[in-house]
Parts: C-alpha cells; structure tokens; sequence
C-alpha cells in the first residue's frame, strides 16, 4: 500500500450550496416553527481529488442562526483553511473557532467535511477515524412538532403503525391542551413510550405540574426535556430533584463549559448531544465528560438531513454509551437531498460502511 502524503490531504477548493428541503408537516416547537429545512452543503475538495462533505443546519430560534448569516460565514472561512491539510482537523477546528467564536453550525459542516475528506483518504469509515464500531439496532424515536390537535393523533398513530414505539412530543406553549394530547395518545395506543420536549416553554411549577398530570394517567415518560429558559439552572435542579423522570438539558449545553455547569449543579440526568450545538470535537468532550460524570447521554439534531444526522449516528457509533436516539429529522422531510449513506427501516437506523460518511449531496454529483 502507497503511503498517503500529506500534500495529498492539503484543501485545494470548497464550495458552499445552500439547500431548502420542504418536510411534511411544519416543525413548530415552543420557540418558533420551521416550514422549509433552509440548510446549505459545504463541499471540500482535496489535492489528491478526494472530496468531502458537510452539512450546516442553523435553528435560529434555539441558536440565533440563520442561513444567510452561516453561509457568509463560511464563505469568510474558506481563505483560513485553503492549503491547510484535514489530517490537522483539531488545528482546523481552533481556526475556525478563532475566525468565527460563536457560530457552531458553520463550525460542524467545516469539521463534518473535513473529517469526511479525511476518513475516505484513509478508506475508512468515518466513526473508525475515532475509535468507534458499527452498532446494529440502533432506533430513533419520532417526533410530533406542535400541530393541529387531530393531526397530531393522526401522526401519532401513523407512526405507531410503522413501529416506532417512542413518541418524542413538543409542548410549552399550551399546558391544557398538551396534557390532553398526551394522555390521549396514551389511551388510544396503549404501551407507547413518550420523550416529553417543552423546549423552555414551561415555568418551573408548571413543568412539574406537567409530569404529575402524566403519572396520574399512567403515561410512560422516559424523558422530559429542557423544560424550561436554558440559564435557569437553579430551576432544571428544582425539577431534576421533584419528579422521578429522568430530566435532559437540551438548549443549556451548547459548549464543553455549559456541559461543565450542569455536571457541577447536578441540573440535569441527562445531556442531550448535538453536533450543531457544538461542533463535532467539543461534542466527543462533552460526551466524555458527560460519562465520566455519571449522567446519561441523549443525542438529537437541528432539521437536518440524513448527511448531518449521518455524522451524528457516526458520533454514536464512536461514543458507544448512548441512551436515547433522536435522529428522525430526515424521516419528517418531503424529499432527501443525497445519495448513498445510511437508512432508516422504521425507527431502525442501518449503518453502512462507505469510506468517510458515504453521503454525497446530489447538488455536487
Ligand atoms: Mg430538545
């Protein structure tokens, strides 16, 4: 075998392409709603020829980025890592961070193309870059945005139907009415398992309220999200240490420093991992820490495609302690914008063995 040059890793172009991908339903959580996924695609293309590929997915409302803001940014970005090599991705990921702080979604397509050039150099899958193996078996729950009360219970079933057996519902912005939904779907599909995710929509007696209104009904919550402003860490301790369902800090923890604060408060059972929240690095150390420290482990995304929740089910793979799966974002999309990578068949999500993530974005075939 012809040893790999590191002249051949160096970054020669990148292009950028934004991409609007339509979902069935509107994705309305407490803090606003998504009609169209406004994503763009980073193309790398190395000296040797081979290209990788990233994905930025912003949620302005959870994180004050939008589109037009991470694709200027990027743009920006491309003079600071032309010429550079991906084999030096943790140098790679400080620049970006230094030329743009604060911007984790422009920071996670960078890093998710850069280590994708680097795995297919190496021809090896992504998660072998780091450690990991291929996990079979591995299900996503499904998510109900905020809808129309019928629409909701329709989804609920649909999606019961094709066997996903955890509900992952939004609520915070009508208490009655979404404990209502709730038990309703408790009664009509009896053994289905719900993720709770108020998206800091609650005050903290309502949240607790919340809860108790579910285990009068028997509802099975295994999981209550983010109830409320993600800077109330005194408020997620007060929850965490009234109900029994294990409590997950969601919007609180972007950075390994927000993870640091909810480990040394004890706010929190369980942090909620997302590659766009954090950039891929920092979310391996908040993994990390996380573990070390006791708590569980949940991983979610933005409205992403199948390339970004692709990297995060490659992030799983490499953690290997992951308790809760919330990857379905692709399964809610009208269309899928790429070629290759992994499936889903139901809520089973089947990894493939591509070098890199396998996922070319048809904008760039
Ligand atoms: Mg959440």
């Amino acid at each position: 075998m012809n040893k790999i040059q590191t002249s051949d890793l160096v970054i020669k172009s990148i292009k950028i392409k934004p991409v609007d991908i339509g979902l069935t339903d509107a994705f309305t959580i407490s803090q606003g709603s998504v009609e169209t996924a406004e994503n763009a695609f980073i193309e790398i293309s190395l000296q040797s020829g081979i290209k990788g590929y990233g994905e930025i997915a912003p949620f302005e409302e959870l994180s004050g980025e939008n589109r037009d803001f991470c694709v200027k940014t990027a743009e920006k970005l491309k003079d600071h890592l032309t010429g550079k090599p991906v084999s030096n991705f943790i140098r790679l990921s400080r620049i970006i961070k230094e030329a743009a702080p604060d911007q984790p979604a422009p920071l996670c397509g960078y890093e998710m193309a850069i280590l994708d050039a680097f795995s297919r150099s190496l021809g090896i899958s992504f998660w072998e870059l780091f450690g990991g193996r291929r996990i079979e078996g591995l299900q996503t729950d499904i998510t109900i945005p905020i809808l129309e009360y019928q629409r909701s219970l329709e989804l609920a079933e649909e999606w019961h139907k094709k066997g996903f057996n955890t509900l992952k519902i939004k609520v915070g912005s009508d208490f009655d009415r979404e404990v209502k939904l709730v038990q309703h779907i408790n009664d009509i599909i009896p053994g289905i398992r719900f993720i709770i995710d108020a998206n800091q929509g609650f005050e903290v007696d309502e949240a607790i309220l919340f809860i108790r209104e579910l285990e009068k009904k028997k509802c099975d919550v295994i999981l209550f999200e983010q109830p409320v402003h993600k800077n109330d860490i005194e408020g997620m301790k007060k929850i965490k240490n009234t109900i029994e369902v294990p409590l997950a800090a969601d919007e609180t923890v972007f950075t390994v420093q927000d993870a640091l604060e909810v480990i040394k408060n004890e706010a929190a059972d369980v942090i909620n991992l997302k590659i766009m929240k954090s950039g891929i690095i920092d979310t391996l150390e908040i993994a990390s820490l996380t573990l070390s420290a006791g708590l569980k482990l949940m991983i979610g995304g933005m409205v992403e495609s199948r390339l970004a929740m692709g990297c995060s089910l490659a992030v799983a793979q490499v953690v290997d302690g992951i308790t809760f799966f919330d990857l379905d974002t692709p399964i809610l999309m009208s269309e899928d914008p790429l070629a290759g990578g992994y499936a889903y068949d139901g809520p089973l999500m089947i990894p493939n063995d591509e070098p890199g993530l396998g996922i070319t974005p048809k904008v760039f075939q």
